[in-house]
């Protein structure tokens, strides 16, 4: 890239001869950090005014953005490549849900002045690290300074096939509703990472807390679900807000069956001491698995690939035809009686 040789501007403080180190301004910081994480030679190593792709004959882009705001999102003392990696994942799920496979990413970071180098080196080794994994390029971007909490905005895309992107609002009556991987970890992790869990063995507690702190985009599994779905969104807001969400812009109604719910051993040992918190497991944010609706005739081909991939996937309920003034998921135990949810996951504000 050409940058690798840029090194460190090394000065004397005005009061005395002890040599501090010069912050290397936007310009070095894009230099330094960012630019060796684009990768593609469409990003033309972030210095002109724009990145320039190529979309093969019969693919589409998928294009999806998320922001993540200190306090909000994440906590200040979080380690930020820690921050860098949940800000691309939450996208890079976003795609998975569409069956989209990930291609770039544009970065706007805003910082304060508080937030030296050191903390953008390791935001962008963090990034790195997930680049290499999804398979994902930094495109461009842009990096300002603020007054306010550090803010990190990313837009990233996809490709799928010309009409293949599986949407939100096509699930049918008949459809069964799944899940992949286990849910509720996040929000009992982020129980865990407060220290809001008591009695837990320690790695269980670890183990949670870093469902919470590090998503685990489903992209694989998505894109290879694509052919054999109905509708497919992934769980950010908590099953049952999501649901609603999917259920509400397909025109239909969701039973989803509380007893089916797939737990993690750890989310297994936290309900057998605190019963009350399974209403968070169904309710809870954060989790970033895939939900998704198919014919059952699809049943049997849609748990062989959660084999072969590795990742569960349950079957959770079913779509039923919309009742008018009904709410748009109904929760039922065992027994089929109707659960009262009341906190129904995380609303935008
Ligand atoms: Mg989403």
């Amino acid at each position: 890239m050409g940058f690798g040789s840029l090194k460190w501007a090394v000065t004397s403080r005005p009061d005395g001869n002890t040599p501090k180190l010069q912050p290397l301004g936007e310009f070095g910081r894009i230099r330094r950090f960012f630019a060796p994480l684009a990768t593609s030679s469409g990003a033309l190593g972030l210095t002109d005014d724009a990145a320039i792709l190529d979309l093969a004959p019969g693919q589409q882009f998928v294009v999806t953005t998320d922001a993540l705001v200190e306090g909000i999102h994440f906590l200040s003392n979080d380690p930020p490549a820690l921050i860098a990696r949940k800000a691309l994942r939450t996208n890079l799920s976003d795609l998975a849900a569409k069956a989209a496979r990930p291609v770039g990413y544009l970065l706007t970071l805003s910082l304060p002045r508080s937030r030296d180098d050191a903390w953008v080196e390791a935001f962008a080794t963090g990034l790195g690290r997930d680049q290499a994994e999804y398979s994902v390029t930094l495109l461009g971007g842009d990096s300002v300074s603020t007054d306010g909490p550090v803010t990190i905005s990313i837009t990233a895309w996809g490709v799928v096939e010309q009409g293949k992107a599986v949407l939100r609002r096509t699930a049918r009556a008949g459809d069964l509703i799944f899940v992949s991987g286990t849910i509720g970890d996040a929000a009992l992790g982020l129980l865990a990472a407060t220290w809001r869990l008591e009695g837990l063995a320690p790695a269980d507690s670890a183990w949670l807390a870093d469902r919470y702190r590090l998503p685990q985009p489903r992209t694989d599994l998505g894109v290879a679900l694509g052919p054999l779905v109905r509708a497919m969104m992934d769980i950010s807001d908590g099953l049952v807000a999501d649901l609603g969400h999917l259920a509400e812009t397909s025109g239909v109604d969701a039973v989803l069956e509380s007893a089916r719910l797939p737990l993690s051993a750890a989310a297994a040992a936290v309900i057998a001491d605190h019963p009350e918190l399974f209403t968070s497991c169904l309710a809870g944010g954060d989790d970033y698995e895939l939900l998704f609706t198919a014919d059952p005739a699809n049943v049997e081909a849609i748990e062989a690939l959660g084999r072969q991939l590795r990742v569960p996937v349950t079957a959770v309920g079913r779509i039923v035809a919309r009742l008018q003034d009904a709410s748009q998921v109904r929760v039922i135990d065992a027994d089929g009686q109707t659960v009262e949810i009341a906190e129904t996951g995380w609303r935008h504000s």
